[in-house]
């Protein structure tokens, strides 16, 4: 079976290799990204294999159906960036890797919130450089304060149990809420109430045309003063132009996200020399309050060895002919 996997990065390569030299696969590895601009390259495959920043919309699938491409294998758990429609008009099939240590995501929004708090990033820095003063370095115990979650499925749920440990409240929305974070101590409240009441908010609902935008001007305009706002989720979550003006005028506190709105031109690329042509980040990076990681939440050992499996294992069923149950329809 012939494979193109596209935005390959070297650990992508190396887990790939590890685990699927034993199978009957036949990998290409494209370091493009997947979109109408180089679907070209499927030609000839049996299937592709994409991740968070292809761009799978219905141009690009019609060009995958019409090169003979039969499978989508995304070794993600977000679908957004696949026109689900236009996969199945194409008669293409999508899986995908619904959970892959949602601890690793997780861990990431505390660390996010511990260095955003306690300024470790800073600390390091100075005393590196002789500078062991403690001045602008103060934070706030995490004890007692209000954590809001929006999106108690995996990753929400997992987030809920660190946030449990630090002795934190913990207030959450869903729209399914789940009866063992309950009795764990979660409460859940309108997502209103949520955003009205958190001193951290964090998110971890995917995004749909319903979540897009969840944080704007308005929604910012009922949050605490100060307000630390955490997003390892989906960029489009935040209105990028509104979280800026909530960071001017103080009303956000801090920010940390690991995910942006247009973060496919820019994540997982060296730019460092290079003129950056997105101005909203490098506004964003120019705040002594904001932290921003380049989607890294997912990335570690077990993680990855989970989506290599994961994904292998998709491809075999499809090979097969048996159910696929990661399938997204
Ligand atoms: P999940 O499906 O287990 O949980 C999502 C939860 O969000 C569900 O409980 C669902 O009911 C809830 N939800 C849906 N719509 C909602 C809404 N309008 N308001 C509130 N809650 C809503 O997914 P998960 O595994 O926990 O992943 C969550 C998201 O994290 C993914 O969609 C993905 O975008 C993101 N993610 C990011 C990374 C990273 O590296 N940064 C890695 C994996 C996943």
């Amino acid at each position: 079976m012939k494979i193109a996997v596209f935005s390959t990065k070297v650990y992508d390569r190396e887990y790939f290799e590890k685990y699927g030299k034993d199978e009957l696969f036949d990998f290409t590895f494209f370091e493009t990204s997947l979109s109408a601009a180089t679907v070209n390259l499927t030609h000839g495959f049996d299937a592709v294999c994409v991740f968070v920043n292809d761009k799978v919309d219905d141009e690009t699938i019609n060009g995958l159906a019409s090169n003979g491409v039969k499978l989508i294998a995304l070794r993600c758990a977000g679908f957004n960036n696949v026109d689900l429609e236009s996969a199945k008009k194409n008669k293409i099939k999508v899986v995908r890797v619904p959970a892959y240590s949602p601890e690793a995501v997780a861990e990431h929004a505390m660390a996010l919130i511990l260095t955003l708090n306690r300024k470790t990033h800073k600390a390091y820095n100075r005393v590196r450089e002789g500078n062991f003063s403690l001045n602008k370095l103060i934070g706030f115990n995490l004890y007692k304060k209000t954590l809001g979650v929006i999106g108690t499925g995996k990753i929400g749920a997992a987030f809920c149990r660190i946030g449990l440990g630090f002795g934190c409240k913990i207030i959450a929305y869903d729209k399914y809420p789940s009866e063992e974070l309950k009795t764990s101590g979660v409460e859940y409240k309108t997502q209103h109430e949520v955003l009205e009441q958190a001193d951290i908010l964090s998110l971890h609902c995917p995004l749909t045309p319903e979540t897009k935008h969840i944080i704007d001007a308005e929604a910012l305009t009922g949050m605490k003063e100060g307000v630390m706002i955490i997003n390892t989720s989906r960029g489009a979550l935040i209105n990028t132009g509104d979280i800026l003006d909530g960071l001017k005028d103080g009303k956000v506190g801090y920010l940390g996200i690991d995910v942006y709105e247009q973060e496919e031109n820019l994540f997982y690329k060296d730019l460092s020399e290079s003129i950056i042509p997105d101005d909203l980040i490098l506004r964003l990076n120019s705040f002594p309050n904001v932290l921003i990681t380049a989607h890294q939440a997912y990335f570690t050992k077990e993680a990855m060895t989970e989506i290599t499996i994961t994904t292998l294992n998709n491809i075999k069923s499809f090979k097969k002919g048996e159910l696929l149950e990661n399938e997204v329809s």
